[in-house]
Protein backbone atom coordinates (compact mmCIF):
# COMPACT_ATOMS: atom_id res chain seq x y z
CA UNK A 1 0.00 0.00 0.00
CA UNK A 2 1.23 3.27 -0.56
CA UNK A 3 -0.21 7.21 -0.61
CA UNK A 4 1.19 8.36 -3.64
CA UNK A 5 2.21 6.59 -7.23
CA UNK A 6 4.92 8.08 -8.99
CA UNK A 7 5.57 7.15 -12.82
CA UNK A 8 8.81 7.81 -13.97
CA UNK A 9 12.29 7.13 -11.94
CA UNK A 10 14.03 10.18 -14.23
CA UNK A 11 15.37 13.16 -12.75
CA UNK A 12 11.69 14.65 -11.81
CA UNK A 13 10.16 11.16 -10.63
CA UNK A 14 13.27 10.31 -8.40
CA UNK A 15 13.00 14.37 -7.11
CA UNK A 16 9.41 14.30 -6.43
CA UNK A 17 9.46 11.05 -4.68
CA UNK A 18 12.42 11.84 -2.71
CA UNK A 19 9.97 15.21 -1.50
CA UNK A 20 7.18 13.13 -0.41
CA UNK A 21 9.07 10.29 1.32
CA UNK A 22 11.01 12.75 3.69
CA UNK A 23 8.00 14.21 4.92
CA UNK A 24 6.77 10.40 5.88
CA UNK A 25 4.58 9.76 2.67
CA UNK A 26 4.82 6.03 1.28
CA UNK A 27 5.74 6.30 -2.44
CA UNK A 28 5.25 3.67 -4.98
CA UNK A 29 7.95 4.64 -8.14
CA UNK A 30 7.13 2.88 -11.02
CA UNK A 31 10.06 2.97 -13.63
CA UNK A 32 9.92 0.91 -16.98
CA UNK A 33 13.71 0.28 -17.54
CA UNK A 34 14.82 -2.49 -15.66
CA UNK A 35 12.14 -4.61 -17.37
CA UNK A 36 14.39 -4.80 -20.46
CA UNK A 37 12.19 -1.96 -21.74
CA UNK A 38 14.15 1.75 -22.35
CA UNK A 39 13.46 4.83 -24.33
CA UNK A 40 15.72 5.40 -27.69
CA UNK A 41 17.83 7.67 -25.07
CA UNK A 42 18.23 5.63 -22.25
CA UNK A 43 21.39 3.51 -22.27
CA UNK A 44 21.17 1.85 -18.86
CA UNK A 45 18.71 0.66 -16.12
CA UNK A 46 19.63 3.12 -13.51
CA UNK A 47 16.88 6.31 -11.95
CA UNK A 48 17.49 9.83 -13.50
CA UNK A 49 20.01 8.49 -16.07
CA UNK A 50 21.07 11.97 -17.65
CA UNK A 51 20.36 11.03 -21.73
CA UNK A 52 22.86 13.33 -23.00
CA UNK A 53 25.48 15.85 -21.14
CA UNK A 54 26.81 15.46 -18.05
CA UNK A 55 26.03 19.23 -17.29
CA UNK A 56 23.88 20.83 -14.85
CA UNK A 57 24.97 23.63 -16.30
CA UNK A 58 26.22 27.11 -14.82
CA UNK A 59 26.76 26.52 -10.95
CA UNK A 60 26.84 30.73 -10.22
CA UNK A 61 23.98 31.47 -8.63
CA UNK A 62 24.83 35.58 -8.59
CA UNK A 63 24.49 35.92 -12.41
CA UNK A 64 22.87 33.19 -13.43
CA UNK A 65 19.34 31.91 -13.40
CA UNK A 66 20.10 28.01 -13.99
CA UNK A 67 22.84 28.88 -11.04
CA UNK A 68 20.35 30.34 -8.82
CA UNK A 69 17.75 27.63 -9.34
CA UNK A 70 20.61 25.44 -7.90
CA UNK A 71 20.92 27.41 -4.85
CA UNK A 72 17.16 27.59 -4.21
CA UNK A 73 17.04 23.42 -5.26
CA UNK A 74 19.59 22.99 -2.08
CA UNK A 75 17.83 25.28 -0.19
CA UNK A 76 14.85 22.90 -0.75
CA UNK A 77 17.56 19.55 0.47
CA UNK A 78 16.99 18.32 -3.69
CA UNK A 79 18.09 15.05 -4.02
CA UNK A 80 19.07 16.04 -7.24
CA UNK A 81 21.68 18.24 -6.12
CA UNK A 82 22.71 16.26 -3.36
CA UNK A 83 23.64 13.07 -5.53
CA UNK A 84 25.42 16.49 -8.08
CA UNK A 85 27.78 17.19 -5.44
CA UNK A 86 28.90 13.96 -4.58
CA UNK A 87 29.50 12.93 -8.72
CA UNK A 88 30.87 16.40 -9.39
CA UNK A 89 33.42 16.44 -11.94
CA UNK A 90 35.37 19.49 -13.08
CA UNK A 91 34.13 21.86 -15.38
CA UNK A 92 35.32 25.59 -14.40
CA UNK A 93 32.06 27.37 -13.20
CA UNK A 94 29.66 24.91 -14.78
CA UNK A 95 28.38 21.76 -12.32
CA UNK A 96 28.96 18.36 -14.46
CA UNK A 97 28.96 15.58 -13.04
CA UNK A 98 30.36 11.78 -13.44
CA UNK A 99 26.58 10.10 -14.65
CA UNK A 100 27.06 6.60 -13.17
CA UNK A 101 28.06 7.91 -10.23
CA UNK A 102 24.96 10.67 -10.17
CA UNK A 103 22.65 7.82 -10.98
CA UNK A 104 23.85 5.34 -8.40
CA UNK A 105 23.60 8.04 -5.84
CA UNK A 106 19.89 9.00 -6.37
CA UNK A 107 18.97 5.56 -6.07
CA UNK A 108 20.84 4.25 -3.36
CA UNK A 109 19.48 7.61 -1.27
CA UNK A 110 15.82 6.46 -2.38
CA UNK A 111 16.40 2.97 -1.85
CA UNK A 112 17.69 3.76 1.55
CA UNK A 113 13.97 5.42 2.56
CA UNK A 114 11.58 2.72 4.07
CA UNK A 115 8.91 3.77 2.62
CA UNK A 116 9.64 4.06 -0.92
CA UNK A 117 9.02 1.30 -3.34
CA UNK A 118 11.42 1.12 -6.47
CA UNK A 119 8.99 -1.05 -8.83
CA UNK A 120 10.53 -1.94 -12.12
CA UNK A 121 7.12 -1.94 -14.40
CA UNK A 122 6.03 0.37 -17.67
CA UNK A 123 2.68 1.77 -16.50
CA UNK A 124 1.09 1.73 -19.71
CA UNK A 125 -2.77 3.72 -18.56
CA UNK A 126 -3.19 7.06 -16.28
CA UNK A 127 -4.61 5.76 -12.74
CA UNK A 128 -8.64 6.12 -12.62
CA UNK A 129 -8.00 7.14 -9.36
CA UNK A 130 -5.43 7.60 -6.09
CA UNK A 131 -3.04 10.56 -6.01
CA UNK A 132 -0.29 9.94 -8.78
CA UNK A 133 2.08 12.29 -10.32
CA UNK A 134 3.16 11.75 -13.94
CA UNK A 135 6.81 12.28 -14.73
CA UNK A 136 8.02 9.81 -17.60
CA UNK A 137 9.67 12.58 -18.92
CA UNK A 138 10.05 13.78 -22.75
CA UNK A 139 10.44 9.91 -24.00
CA UNK A 140 7.23 8.82 -22.46
CA UNK A 141 6.18 5.07 -23.75
CA UNK A 142 3.82 5.26 -26.43
CA UNK A 143 0.80 3.42 -24.31
CA UNK A 144 0.59 5.85 -21.74
CA UNK A 145 1.32 8.66 -24.07
CA UNK A 146 -2.04 7.57 -25.93
CA UNK A 147 -3.49 7.47 -22.76
CA UNK A 148 -2.56 10.78 -21.73
CA UNK A 149 -3.39 11.81 -25.06
CA UNK A 150 -7.24 10.66 -24.54
CA UNK A 151 -7.37 12.53 -21.47
CA UNK A 152 -5.92 16.12 -22.72
CA UNK A 153 -8.18 15.80 -25.50
CA UNK A 154 -4.78 17.15 -27.10
CA UNK A 155 -2.59 16.68 -29.63
CA UNK A 156 0.48 16.69 -28.01
CA UNK A 157 3.05 19.55 -29.30
CA UNK A 158 7.04 17.73 -30.60
CA UNK A 159 10.08 18.93 -31.10
CA UNK A 160 13.58 17.60 -31.94
CA UNK A 161 16.53 17.94 -29.74
CA UNK A 162 19.86 16.21 -30.67
CA UNK A 163 22.77 14.49 -28.46
CA UNK A 164 26.60 15.29 -29.15
CA UNK A 165 29.15 12.55 -29.27
CA UNK A 166 31.47 11.36 -26.57
CA UNK A 167 35.37 10.40 -27.09
CA UNK A 168 37.45 8.36 -24.90
CA UNK A 169 40.33 10.42 -23.34
CA UNK A 170 43.28 8.26 -24.27
CA UNK A 171 42.49 8.73 -27.84
CA UNK A 172 42.81 11.87 -28.22
CA UNK A 173 46.32 13.25 -28.83
CA UNK A 174 47.76 16.03 -26.29
CA UNK A 175 50.57 17.45 -29.06
CA UNK A 176 48.16 18.57 -30.98
CA UNK A 177 45.55 19.96 -28.27
CA UNK A 178 45.81 21.20 -24.86
CA UNK A 179 43.81 22.40 -21.97
CA UNK A 180 42.50 25.34 -21.15
CA UNK A 181 39.07 27.16 -19.86
CA UNK A 182 38.36 29.85 -21.99
CA UNK A 183 40.26 32.98 -20.39
CA UNK A 184 41.65 31.19 -18.47
CA UNK A 185 40.71 32.62 -15.17
CA UNK A 186 42.99 31.31 -12.33
CA UNK A 187 43.77 27.85 -12.20
CA UNK A 188 40.71 25.99 -14.15
CA UNK A 189 42.27 23.99 -16.97
CA UNK A 190 38.86 22.05 -17.78
CA UNK A 191 38.61 22.38 -21.08
CA UNK A 192 40.27 19.64 -24.00
CA UNK A 193 40.94 22.36 -26.87
CA UNK A 194 41.06 20.88 -30.61
CA UNK A 195 42.89 24.00 -32.57
CA UNK A 196 42.10 24.76 -36.50
CA UNK A 197 43.07 26.96 -38.79
CA UNK A 198 41.68 28.61 -41.47
CA UNK A 199 42.05 25.99 -43.91
CA UNK A 200 41.11 22.78 -41.73
CA UNK A 201 37.98 24.89 -40.86
CA UNK A 202 36.69 25.42 -44.58
CA UNK A 203 36.97 21.82 -45.09
CA UNK A 204 35.40 21.21 -42.11
CA UNK A 205 32.53 23.51 -42.33
CA UNK A 206 32.09 21.78 -46.28
CA UNK A 207 32.08 18.64 -44.62
CA UNK A 208 29.17 19.34 -42.24
CA UNK A 209 26.87 20.75 -44.70
CA UNK A 210 27.51 17.89 -47.46
CA UNK A 211 26.89 15.16 -45.13
CA UNK A 212 25.04 12.38 -45.23
CA UNK A 213 22.29 13.33 -42.36
CA UNK A 214 20.16 10.58 -40.85
CA UNK A 215 16.92 10.42 -42.94
CA UNK A 216 13.77 12.16 -41.72
CA UNK A 217 10.15 10.46 -41.63
CA UNK A 218 7.54 12.28 -43.20
CA UNK A 219 5.96 13.27 -40.45
CA UNK A 220 9.14 14.67 -38.56
CA UNK A 221 9.60 17.17 -41.27
CA UNK A 222 8.12 20.27 -39.72
CA UNK A 223 9.22 20.00 -36.14
CA UNK A 224 11.08 22.62 -35.45
CA UNK A 225 14.67 22.57 -33.52
CA UNK A 226 14.78 23.79 -29.88
CA UNK A 227 16.99 26.44 -30.28
CA UNK A 228 19.70 25.51 -27.08
CA UNK A 229 20.50 22.33 -28.57
CA UNK A 230 20.41 22.52 -32.59
CA UNK A 231 22.79 19.95 -34.69
CA UNK A 232 26.16 20.84 -35.02
CA UNK A 233 25.06 20.95 -38.93
CA UNK A 234 21.71 22.55 -39.09
CA UNK A 235 23.99 25.70 -37.48
CA UNK A 236 26.61 25.48 -39.96
CA UNK A 237 23.72 25.89 -43.05
CA UNK A 238 22.72 28.99 -41.59
CA UNK A 239 26.53 30.59 -42.43
CA UNK A 240 30.32 29.85 -42.97
CA UNK A 241 31.18 31.45 -39.91
CA UNK A 242 27.89 30.74 -37.62
CA UNK A 243 29.80 27.68 -35.67
CA UNK A 244 33.19 30.36 -35.38
CA UNK A 245 30.61 32.94 -33.11
CA UNK A 246 28.89 29.68 -31.57
CA UNK A 247 30.31 26.33 -30.33
CA UNK A 248 33.64 26.76 -32.53
CA UNK A 249 34.94 29.99 -30.90
CA UNK A 250 38.35 30.53 -30.30
CA UNK A 251 38.11 33.87 -28.87
CA UNK A 252 40.02 33.74 -25.31
CA UNK A 253 42.03 30.20 -25.83
CA UNK A 254 45.34 30.91 -26.62
CA UNK A 255 47.36 28.17 -28.29
CA UNK A 256 50.49 27.47 -25.92
CA UNK A 257 51.98 26.15 -29.33
CA UNK A 258 51.60 29.38 -31.23
CA UNK A 259 51.09 31.91 -28.32
CA UNK A 260 47.51 33.25 -30.59
CA UNK A 261 44.27 31.96 -30.59
CA UNK A 262 43.62 29.90 -33.52
CA UNK A 263 40.97 30.14 -36.24
CA UNK A 264 38.03 28.23 -34.75
CA UNK A 265 38.89 26.07 -31.65
CA UNK A 266 36.76 22.26 -30.96
CA UNK A 267 36.30 21.78 -26.91
CA UNK A 268 35.83 18.47 -25.17
CA UNK A 269 34.71 18.48 -21.25
CA UNK A 270 34.88 16.25 -18.99
CA UNK A 271 31.65 14.01 -18.79
CA UNK A 272 32.95 10.93 -16.05
CA UNK A 273 34.53 10.93 -12.43
CA UNK A 274 37.51 8.46 -13.81
CA UNK A 275 38.37 11.81 -16.55
CA UNK A 276 38.43 8.98 -19.46
CA UNK A 277 35.62 10.15 -21.62
CA UNK A 278 34.98 13.67 -22.80
CA UNK A 279 31.84 14.88 -24.45
CA UNK A 280 32.37 17.57 -27.66
CA UNK A 281 30.53 20.83 -26.43
CA UNK A 282 28.01 21.93 -28.62
CA UNK A 283 28.72 19.41 -31.42
CA UNK A 284 24.87 17.38 -31.46
CA UNK A 285 24.38 16.02 -34.95
CA UNK A 286 22.15 14.18 -36.86
CA UNK A 287 24.74 13.07 -38.98
CA UNK A 288 24.98 9.34 -39.86
CA UNK A 289 27.16 7.62 -37.68
CA UNK A 290 29.56 6.44 -40.25
CA UNK A 291 30.11 10.05 -41.35
CA UNK A 292 30.38 11.45 -37.86
CA UNK A 293 33.54 9.12 -37.37
CA UNK A 294 34.93 9.85 -40.60
CA UNK A 295 34.59 13.73 -40.27
CA UNK A 296 35.03 14.15 -36.57
CA UNK A 297 38.55 12.28 -36.98
CA UNK A 298 39.60 15.28 -39.66
CA UNK A 299 39.51 17.32 -36.62
CA UNK A 300 43.09 18.28 -35.20
CA UNK A 301 43.64 15.88 -32.46
CA UNK A 302 41.07 13.57 -32.77
CA UNK A 303 42.40 12.04 -35.86
CA UNK A 304 43.02 8.87 -33.64
CA UNK A 305 39.51 9.31 -31.73
CA UNK A 306 37.77 6.58 -30.43
CA UNK A 307 34.20 7.46 -29.02
CA UNK A 308 32.03 6.01 -26.72
CA UNK A 309 28.50 7.24 -27.89
CA UNK A 310 27.91 8.76 -31.56
CA UNK A 311 25.55 12.06 -31.79
CA UNK A 312 21.60 11.29 -32.51
CA UNK A 313 18.10 12.72 -32.77
CA UNK A 314 14.93 12.25 -30.50
CA UNK A 315 11.40 13.67 -30.00
CA UNK A 316 10.44 15.33 -27.42
CA UNK A 317 6.64 14.89 -26.32
CA UNK A 318 4.59 17.46 -23.89
CA UNK A 319 1.97 18.73 -22.64
CA UNK A 320 0.62 21.89 -23.83
CA UNK A 321 0.67 22.46 -19.58
CA UNK A 322 -0.27 26.78 -19.82
CA UNK A 323 -4.23 25.39 -21.09
CA UNK A 324 -4.45 21.81 -19.44
CA UNK A 325 -3.22 21.98 -16.14
CA UNK A 326 -4.01 24.01 -12.83
CA UNK A 327 -1.70 26.02 -10.79
CA UNK A 328 -0.60 23.35 -8.81
CA UNK A 329 0.39 20.91 -11.64
CA UNK A 330 -2.68 19.07 -11.35
CA UNK A 331 -5.01 17.92 -14.86
CA UNK A 332 -7.58 20.36 -14.75
CA UNK A 333 -10.10 17.21 -16.01
CA UNK A 334 -8.34 15.18 -13.33
CA UNK A 335 -6.98 16.35 -10.33
CA UNK A 336 -5.76 13.25 -9.38
CA UNK A 337 -3.24 13.14 -11.74
CA UNK A 338 -0.32 15.75 -11.34
CA UNK A 339 2.76 16.18 -13.92
CA UNK A 340 6.20 16.97 -13.31
CA UNK A 341 9.11 16.84 -15.41
CA UNK A 342 9.71 18.07 -18.86
CA UNK A 343 6.37 16.74 -19.88
CA UNK A 344 4.68 19.70 -18.46
CA UNK A 345 6.95 21.51 -20.89
CA UNK A 346 10.57 22.78 -18.72
CA UNK A 347 13.85 22.05 -20.61
CA UNK A 348 16.64 20.89 -18.91
CA UNK A 349 18.12 18.40 -16.19
CA UNK A 350 17.73 21.06 -13.79
CA UNK A 351 14.53 22.75 -14.75
CA UNK A 352 12.43 19.09 -14.85
CA UNK A 353 14.34 18.23 -11.05
CA UNK A 354 13.14 21.54 -9.95
CA UNK A 355 9.34 21.13 -11.45
CA UNK A 356 9.54 17.23 -9.61
CA UNK A 357 10.80 19.39 -6.36
CA UNK A 358 7.63 21.44 -6.42
CA UNK A 359 5.06 18.56 -7.60
CA UNK A 360 6.50 16.29 -4.76
CA UNK A 361 6.25 19.73 -2.22
CA UNK A 362 2.57 20.21 -3.62
CA UNK A 363 1.57 16.54 -3.68
CA UNK A 364 2.81 16.13 0.47
CA UNK A 365 0.88 19.66 1.02
CA UNK A 366 -2.60 18.34 -0.56
CA UNK A 367 -1.93 14.80 1.63
CA UNK A 368 -1.14 16.65 4.61
CA UNK A 369 -4.31 18.26 3.80
CA UNK A 370 -2.68 21.85 4.35
CA UNK A 371 -2.69 24.42 1.49
CA UNK A 372 0.01 25.06 -0.76
CA UNK A 373 1.84 28.29 -1.13
CA UNK A 374 3.75 28.98 -4.48
CA UNK A 375 7.02 29.59 -4.17
CA UNK A 376 7.51 33.44 -4.86
CA UNK A 377 7.41 34.66 -8.63
CA UNK A 378 10.55 36.17 -7.40
CA UNK A 379 12.38 33.00 -7.24
CA UNK A 380 13.79 31.07 -10.12
CA UNK A 381 11.51 28.07 -9.36
CA UNK A 382 8.62 30.41 -8.73
CA UNK A 383 9.27 32.18 -12.48
CA UNK A 384 9.43 28.79 -13.93
CA UNK A 385 6.25 27.43 -11.95
CA UNK A 386 4.12 30.39 -13.09
CA UNK A 387 5.40 30.25 -16.73
CA UNK A 388 4.34 26.79 -17.20
CA UNK A 389 1.02 26.89 -15.16
CA UNK A 390 -0.40 29.49 -16.75
CA UNK A 391 1.62 32.37 -18.04
CA UNK A 392 2.98 31.44 -20.58
CA UNK A 393 1.37 31.94 -24.28
CA UNK A 394 -0.62 28.70 -24.67
CA UNK A 395 -0.97 29.16 -28.50
CA UNK A 396 2.68 29.17 -29.01
CA UNK A 397 4.06 27.36 -25.96
CA UNK A 398 7.47 25.67 -26.54
CA UNK A 399 9.79 23.97 -23.76
CA UNK A 400 11.61 26.38 -21.69
CA UNK A 401 14.78 26.85 -20.00
CA UNK A 402 14.35 28.54 -16.40
CA UNK A 403 15.92 32.02 -17.41
CA UNK A 404 15.91 36.07 -16.23
CA UNK A 405 13.18 36.73 -19.10
CA UNK A 406 10.75 34.78 -16.44
CA UNK A 407 11.18 36.87 -13.54
CA UNK A 408 9.12 39.96 -12.71
CA UNK A 409 11.32 43.10 -14.56
CA UNK A 410 13.24 45.05 -12.71
CA UNK A 411 13.75 48.17 -15.21
CA UNK A 412 15.05 50.49 -12.53
CA UNK A 413 17.97 48.73 -12.09
CA UNK A 414 20.59 49.28 -14.29
CA UNK A 415 21.34 46.23 -16.91
CA UNK A 416 24.86 46.37 -15.45
CA UNK A 417 23.59 45.40 -12.02
CA UNK A 418 20.20 43.28 -13.66
CA UNK A 419 21.47 39.72 -13.15
CA UNK A 420 22.84 40.37 -9.39
CA UNK A 421 19.64 42.47 -8.53
CA UNK A 422 17.20 39.52 -9.97
CA UNK A 423 19.09 36.40 -7.91
CA UNK A 424 19.48 38.65 -4.86
CA UNK A 425 15.66 40.14 -4.87
CA UNK A 426 15.24 36.15 -5.04
CA UNK A 427 17.42 35.26 -2.25
CA UNK A 428 15.20 37.63 -0.14
CA UNK A 429 12.23 36.41 -1.01
CA UNK A 430 12.39 32.20 -0.53
CA UNK A 431 13.57 32.69 2.66
CA UNK A 432 10.18 33.42 4.22
CA UNK A 433 8.51 30.92 2.00
CA UNK A 434 11.10 28.41 2.92
CA UNK A 435 9.79 29.50 6.74
CA UNK A 436 6.07 29.52 5.71
CA UNK A 437 6.64 25.91 4.79
CA UNK A 438 8.10 24.90 7.65
P1 LIG B 1 13.41 11.51 -17.76
O1 LIG B 1 14.68 11.83 -17.07
O2 LIG B 1 13.43 11.09 -19.17
O3 LIG B 1 12.65 10.44 -16.87
C1 LIG B 1 11.48 9.81 -17.29
C2 LIG B 1 11.52 8.37 -16.80
O4 LIG B 1 10.24 7.75 -17.01
C3 LIG B 1 12.52 7.53 -17.55
O5 LIG B 1 13.36 6.91 -16.62
C4 LIG B 1 11.67 6.54 -18.33
O6 LIG B 1 12.30 5.29 -18.45
C5 LIG B 1 10.41 6.45 -17.49
N1 LIG B 1 9.20 6.09 -18.22
C6 LIG B 1 8.76 6.57 -19.42
N2 LIG B 1 7.56 6.04 -19.71
C7 LIG B 1 7.23 5.20 -18.69
C8 LIG B 1 6.10 4.38 -18.41
N3 LIG B 1 5.07 4.31 -19.26
N4 LIG B 1 6.10 3.66 -17.25
C9 LIG B 1 7.12 3.74 -16.38
N5 LIG B 1 8.22 4.50 -16.60
C10 LIG B 1 8.26 5.24 -17.73
N6 LIG B 1 18.61 18.35 -20.80
C11 LIG B 1 19.74 18.98 -20.41
O7 LIG B 1 19.73 19.75 -19.45
N7 LIG B 1 20.91 18.77 -21.06
C12 LIG B 1 21.01 17.92 -22.09
O8 LIG B 1 22.07 17.75 -22.64
C13 LIG B 1 19.84 17.23 -22.52
N8 LIG B 1 19.89 16.37 -23.55
C14 LIG B 1 18.82 15.62 -23.86
C15 LIG B 1 18.95 14.61 -24.81
C16 LIG B 1 17.90 13.76 -25.08
C17 LIG B 1 18.09 12.65 -26.07
C18 LIG B 1 16.67 13.96 -24.42
C19 LIG B 1 15.52 13.04 -24.67
C20 LIG B 1 16.52 15.00 -23.52
C21 LIG B 1 17.58 15.83 -23.22
N9 LIG B 1 17.50 16.85 -22.26
C22 LIG B 1 18.62 17.49 -21.84
C23 LIG B 1 16.21 17.28 -21.77
C24 LIG B 1 15.70 16.85 -20.40
O9 LIG B 1 16.06 17.72 -19.44
C25 LIG B 1 15.94 15.47 -19.98
O10 LIG B 1 15.24 14.67 -20.87
C26 LIG B 1 15.50 15.16 -18.55
O11 LIG B 1 15.97 13.88 -18.27
C27 LIG B 1 14.01 15.24 -18.28
O12 LIG B 1 13.71 14.79 -16.97
P2 LIG B 1 12.38 14.00 -16.67
O13 LIG B 1 12.49 13.48 -15.29
O14 LIG B 1 11.22 14.83 -17.01
O15 LIG B 1 12.38 12.78 -17.70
Amino acid sequence: THDIHVIGGGLAGSEAAWQLARRGFRVRLSEMRGTGERSPAHQGDGLAELVCSNSFRSDDDEKNAVGLLHHEMRRCESLIMAAAATAQVPAGSALAVDRDVFSAEVEARLAALPNVEIVRERVDALPESGPTIVATGPLTAEALAGSIGRATGADSLAFFDAIAPIVYRDTIDMDVCWMASRWDKGETKDYINCPMDKEQYLAFHAGLVGGEKTAFKEWEENTPYFDGCMPIEVMAERGVDTLRFGPMKPVGLDNPRTGRWPYAVVQLRQDNKLGTLWNMVGFQTKLKHAEQVRLFRTIPGLEQAEFARLGGLHRNTFLNSPVLLDRTLRLKTAPHVRFAGQITGCEGYVESAAVGLLAGMMASAELAGRVWQAPPRTTAMGALLSHITGDAEAETYQPMNVNFGLFPPLHEVKKKQRKEAYTARAKDDIAPWLTALG
